[in-house]
């Protein structure tokens, strides 16, 4: 009798299976997005495609693909997916855009913004978030999205002016920097407001501003 056997220790938890996950993910387009007002073919084509578990835990795979956002660390969630498919949307990117992200936090935001657009700019205040976002981007593929730290309120200058911007964490106003940082025609996607926020866009036009809100939301401050 092989000694081995003796040894063997305790089970592994096993977690779901690819097969699991792919399913889980074509009913998260189906149940949660679909179903309310997303229509966009190229946003649902986006979210098809993009891995939303490789982003988390292992241990938190099995609910990847839950209608709710998961925690990531550092006080900081993933937002949940209708919200990242409503905000998308709302930029109306046709692909070739220049988009600045504020608030990279766990990166799947900014690989659905790389499948839609042409080149993703990435803020992200905290250090360990932006480190760990990097290494699952480029294990993706998706290794010429341009990520940094530092404080996303004053938008990247160098880089400015973006197509679109869309902002993942709630100020109590809109930073007049990112609405400065807009091409004409732009849009600024964005929940502002401390405990009672709204999604806001921000469209630049020729003499000014005007904003439309798309829903009552809660997303973590942005500091
Ligand atoms: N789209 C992300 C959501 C991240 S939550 C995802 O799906 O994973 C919001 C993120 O904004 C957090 O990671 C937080 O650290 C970051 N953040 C908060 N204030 C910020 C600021 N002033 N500048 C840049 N990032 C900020």
């Amino acid at each position: 009798m092989n000694p081995i056997r003796f040894f063997r220790k305790e089970p592994v938890p096993k977690g779901p299976s690819a097969g699991e996950l792919a399913r889980g993910r074509e009913r998260m387009v189906a149940d949660q997005i679909v179903r309310r007002d997303v229509e966009d073919e190229r946003v649902l084509a986006a979210l098809r495609k993009v891995e939303r578990h490789r982003f988390l835990d292992p241990h938190q795979w099995a609910s990847a693909y839950g209608d709710h956002p998961l925690p990531i660390g550092d006080e900081q969630t993933i937002s949940q997916p209708y919200i990242v498919a409503l905000m998308t949307q709302a930029l109306s990117l046709q692909g070739g855009e220049r988009v600045l992200e504020v608030g990279t936090g766990s990166g799947y935001q900014t690989a659905i913004l790389a499948e839609l657009a042409g080149e993703i700019f990435s803020i992200e205040l905290v250090p360990r978030l932006s480190e760990r976002a990097r290494s699952i981007l480029d294990e993706l593929g998706y290794s010429d999205i341009h990520l940094r730290v530092g404080d996303g309120r004053a938008g990247w200058p160098e880089q400015a002016p973006f197509d679109a911007i869309l902002v993942a964490a709630a100020p109590r106003e809109v930073p007049e920097a990112l609405l400065a940082q807009l091409i004409e025609g732009g849009r600024l996607v964005i929940p502002v407001g401390v405990l009672n926020q709204e999604l806001e866009v921000h469209t630049r036009h020729e003499s000014g501003f005007s904003v439309t809100r798309l829903a009552a939301v809660r997303f973590v401050p942005l500091r």
